[in-house]
């Protein structure tokens, strides 16, 4: 295990360096330079290369310092995939002197206690799978369940050309997508009368990748799941499009079969399929005190996911206020506030709820974070009911 040799006990650890993660870091440091930041990763390249949609929304309440503005406007208004905004944050994070060491960590609450006893916050920033969540938090969800199952086909066409069709959709898409900058040529969002939608990812060397998605049935699921015949389709494990596949599942075969079609797309390699699920969970609790008073606080997909390329964005708009609360805790002299009357404003506020009120402002992540969540989670709800009843279309909702 690689630890910190350092001899001064970090004031804020984070475990997992995904770009929720860092994204927090950094504004944390950002906001009090003075802050020693330690993350924990325990991938030297971060794993992920999808592509992303970044929502102006999300950064909302960002810091005010222009070199991270700027690095905001390098995420907008072009293609950009996961790795790419982990690869500027990582950056970032390391010219503004937070430390990163890569270690899996397996035990959060023992490795802590051993190695930094004296740590005032430690942030779950790892993921899906979180093992903060699991161990500290006992995994407890205030709700977790599956919105759809679908099977994503993927394969390459000859390049999307831009003729006057495609130029029709994309004007289309951009209108609904005014306060979204996205590259609507390199992704586009489509869906047709038979539930399904379409990703194109990426045009490189005339060979666009495309993954076409298609609803199906909990047993069409369960077939490609588990197995059927030796065939599954997971996505360790794809499965390739051929005649036994289309036994297989023939209904979702037939919705794709017609969605290519009627695109006239001619396919140039093998077609694979992935059975996934779109699901929707949100963590009971996101902010706790361990028996040493020590603070410990969920973010990003460890916390709370939705489906329909929102989960980042809202990890995005948490981790800016968490930064805030994690600074006006640990370090209450701090002025969160660039623009003077808000920092009147704040300073007035903060002065009032520390006569008044005595709980500590990280735990208004918890109260936020519960709107939030609530109000993501019913818009999810509201797209699936639309997407599946194709009244509008799937991109009005981008
Ligand atoms: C195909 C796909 C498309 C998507 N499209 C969109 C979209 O268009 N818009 C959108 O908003 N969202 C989208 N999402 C969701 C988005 O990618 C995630 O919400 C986002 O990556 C979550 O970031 P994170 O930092 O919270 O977690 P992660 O990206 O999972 O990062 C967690 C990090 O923690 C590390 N880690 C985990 N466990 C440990 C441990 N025990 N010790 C040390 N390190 C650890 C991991 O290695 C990882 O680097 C998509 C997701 C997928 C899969």
């Amino acid at each position: 295990m690689e630890c910190n040799t350092s001899l001064t006990t970090p004031d804020v650890i984070f475990i997992g360096a995904g770009p929720v993660g860092l994204w927090t870091a950094i504004q944390t440091k950002l906001l009090e330079p003075k802050l020693h930041i330690l993350m924990f990763e325990k991938h030297p390249q971060y794993q992920r290369s999808h592509p992303l949609k970044m929502s102006m929304t999300s950064f909302w309440n960002t810091i005010n310092d222009t070199e991270f503005q700027r690095l905001i406007y390098s995420m907008l208004g072009k293609k950009i995939s996961t790795n790419d905004i982990e690869q500027s944050l990582l950056t970032f994070a390391t010219k503004i002197g937070i430390q990163i060491l890569h270690s899996h960590i397996d035990n959060p609450m023992s490795f802590i206690n051993t190695y930094y006893p004296k740590v005032k916050v430690v942030v779950g920033s790892d993921g899906s799978h979180s093992i903060v969540r699991k161990t500290i938090f006992g995994d407890k969800f205030a709700y977790n369940y599956n919105l759809k199952y679908i099977a994503d086909f993927r394969y390459t066409i000859n390049s999307v050309t831009d003729d006057s069709k495609q130029r029709k959709k994309k004007k289309k898409l951009q209108k609904h997508n005014d306060d979204d900058c996205n590259d609507e040529h390199d992704r586009q969002y489509d869906n047709d009368y038979d539930k399904e939608y379409e990703c194109v990812t990426k045009n490189k060397d005339n060979v666009t990748e495309i993954t076409t998605r298609c609803f199906m049935s909990e047993i069409e699921y369960n077939k490609l799941k588990h197995g059927n015949n030796g065939m599954k389709a997971t996505f360790k494990d794809p499965a390739t499009y051929n005649e036994q596949f289309v036994n297989l599942v023939p209904e979702v075969c037939a919705k794709f079969t017609n969605k290519v079609t009627k695109q006239k797309h001619t396919i140039t390699s093998p077609i694979t399929v992935t059975a996934t699920h779109l699901d929707v969970y949100k963590c009971e609790k996101v902010v706790m005190t361990d028996a040493n008073g020590r603070y410990w606080l969920l973010v990003g997909d460890a916390a709370f996911a939705v489906p329909y390329f929102r989960a980042l964005n809202d990890g995005l708009l948490a981790g800016s206020l968490v930064a805030r609360k994690i600074v006006e805790t640990i370090s209450p002299y701090t002025n969160i506030y660039n623009f003077l009357p808000m920092r009147l404003a704040n300073n007035i506020y903060r002065t009032t709820k520390a006569l008044f009120i005595s709980s500590d402002p990280i735990y208004e992540y918890q109260y936020w974070f519960d709107l939030l969540s609530h109000y993501e989670t019913s818009k999810a709800n509201v797209k699936t009911l639309f997407v599946e009843s194709s009244i509008v279309e799937y991109s009005s909702f981008k």
